[in-house]
């Protein structure tokens, strides 16, 4: 299995040179099973980059799962060539609770008044499907999915394909998840991955002010990879105010947190246009 990020910046897009190691796209993934069942996670800005979608573009089906509805996890798909492809089907997963709230987002930014095209005239056809607890892609790729703690909520994703598992947890506030008392059950969500992808887009001073915007620090993630141990811990959605330096400086403290514990897991801070596979 692999993964491949598009954008890896959360909130808003950072462009600069400052961003240019890590990215300064807006979320979103592409996660590709064992025998090429892909999906897209997402549709931040990074999901523009058709270069990096050609294999998924040529195909007669896709499947796009959204997470929620904030903006930098929706605000790319007006201009995601594939919406423009009337020979494209669209299989677009979403978490049942969720399903009216980004139906409603994806027809508002796309209704004329802030973009030109709308939504109900797009060329592709485009398949809502609500997702309760879990759904079968095909032989080869399954997904689990997590309620998880954000304000008004967002969808954490188990990829499963033959035995093993890749799993995607954006915006999502551990603090909270302890909190409530829910924090073992997240960890037996995501227990056994061979790889883990994180929300890790604050430090614990961001916390004073930002407890509660539904987003993880450092330590919180490195404890997530301290307790499930998988082959690879990855942390995205940066801050968009964090240069390339710090976000290198964060990697190295939570490759620290995690070797101090005796964790062997190999922790990476994702970078735009890499692609990471289990086994590697
Ligand atoms: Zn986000």
């Amino acid at each position: 299995m692999q993964i491949l990020f598009l954008g890896t910046r959360g909130s808003i897009p950072s462009p600069g040179s400052d961003f240019s190691q890590y990215g300064g796209n807006t979320t979103s993934v592409i996660i590709t099973g064992n025998n090429g069942t892909s999906l897209v996670i997402d549709a931040g800005t990074g999901i523009r980059q058709a270069g990096r979608l050609s294999n998924i573009l040529e195909k007669p089906v896709m499947t796009l799962l959204f997470t929620h509805a904030h903006w930098d996890h929706l605000q790319g798909f007006p201009f995601f060539p594939g919406i423009y492809n009337k020979n494209l089907t669209i299989n677009m997963l979403i978490a049942e609770p969720h399903l009216d709230s980004i139906r409603e987002c994806l027809t508002k930014q796309m209704s004329g008044d802030s973009f030109p095209v709308h939504f109900d005239q797009l060329p592709a056809h485009i398949e809502l499907i609500p997702i309760v607890n879990k759904h079968t892609i095909d032989d080869d790729l399954s997904i689990e999915i997590f309620e998880n703690n954000h304000p008004s909520g967002a969808t954490g994703v188990r990829c499963n394909s033959n035995d093993e598992s890749i799993t995607f947890i954006t915006d999502n506030e551990i603090k909270l998840l302890k909190e409530q008392k829910r924090y073992d059950e997240f960890v037996s969500f995501c227990n056994g991955s061979n790889i883990i992808v994180h929300d890790g887009q604050y430090i614990e001073t961001d916390m004073e002010i930002k407890k509660g915007w539904g987003h993880s620090t450092i330590n919180d993630v490195a404890g997530l990879f301290i307790d499930t141990k998988p082959e690879i811990g990855i942390f995205t959605h940066h801050d968009p105010d964090r240069v390339d330096k710090e976000v290198s400086a964060l990697e190295k403290q939570m490759q620290k947190l995690c070797k101090d514990a005796g964790n062997k897991t190999r922790v990476i801070a994702a970078r735009e246009g890499q692609t990471w596979s289990t086994g590697s």
